[in-house]
């Protein structure tokens, strides 16, 4: 083997030998990402070419524990810890692309969790607004946002129940936990003609996660409510004033 050649492979067996002991590297999550969004997005149906570019920016490994980092582009949720999970990235996707934003808008989230669908949120409106109920993780979202410089979004720790009154109204409002029905609260602080998603319990459950994604539109300052497919989330933990 000529020298050149014999050295080439010498490099590369570094570069491998060091992702086997450093986890992939940026070039290859980048690459990973890029498949996630062809084969569990586009190929499943999302449209929304800006829904799209946002899934392909944001990095989603930034957002799992260190030791999901590898498998943050897999078909499915990874626990974030206190018992919660980042959702399925087709269910981050189809849930944003029925918010159909277009850059103005003013969104509400309930149930930050890793921060990932508030950063999305934050690469498609103008100001996002999210509300974790475990201090925890609300703190690390807040931390890891900051360092990512998404200035326009606001992380309270809180009861989503209740919705974030200061700043409504909100052109959209986006669940990310289940409650058994529709809290009034995010009704209210919807805007004439916003949209709302957000998984429900269903009123006969075949088992614990038994819910379906709806999709909320408030006309003449009513709910109309489209059922859109099923899901599965983690419920949405009752506030003080629920219980
Ligand atoms: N959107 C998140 C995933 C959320 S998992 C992400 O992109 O990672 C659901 C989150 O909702 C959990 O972090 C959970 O603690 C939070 N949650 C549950 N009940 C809540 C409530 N009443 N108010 C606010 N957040 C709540």
């Amino acid at each position: 083997m000529k020298l050149k050649k014999k050295l080439f492979f010498i490099v590369l067996f570094i570069f491998r030998l060091n992702s086997l002991v450093l986890g992939i590297d940026e070039a290859e999550l980048s690459k990973l990402r890029k498949a996630m969004v062809e084969t569990q997005i586009k190929a499943e149906g999302i449209k929304d070419e800006r829904v799209l570019q946002a899934m392909l920016k944001v990095k989603r490994h930034l957002f799992v524990p260190e030791e999901y980092k590898n498998t943050a582009y897999i078909n499915g949720p990874l626990p974030i810890g206190e018992g919660q999970t980042i959702s399925q990235p087709y269910i981050v996707a189809l849930m944003t692309e029925l918010l159909e934003l277009k850059g103005n808008e003013k969104v509400l989230e309930i149930g930050t969790g890793s921060g990932y669908q508030a950063a999305i949120l934050g690469e498609l409106a103008k100001e996002v607004y999210t509300i974790e109920i475990l201090d925890i993780l609300g703190r690390r979202a807040e931390k890891l946002l900051n360092e990512l410089k998404y200035k326009n979004i606001k992380v309270k720790i809180g009861d989503g129940y209740l919705g974030w009154l200061e700043y409504a109204p909100f052109d959209a409002i986006i669940v990310t936990a289940a409650p058994e029905e529709i809290p009034k609260a995010l009704i209210e602080q919807l805007a004439e003609g916003g949209k709302m998603v957000i998984p429900v319990e269903d009123q006969f459950p075949i088992d614990r996660y038994s819910q379906k994604l709806k999709l909320v539109r408030k006309i003449n300052g009513k709910p109309v409510v489209k059922d859109i497919i099923a899901v599965r989330f983690v419920p949405m933990i009752k506030g003080l004033e629920k219980k």
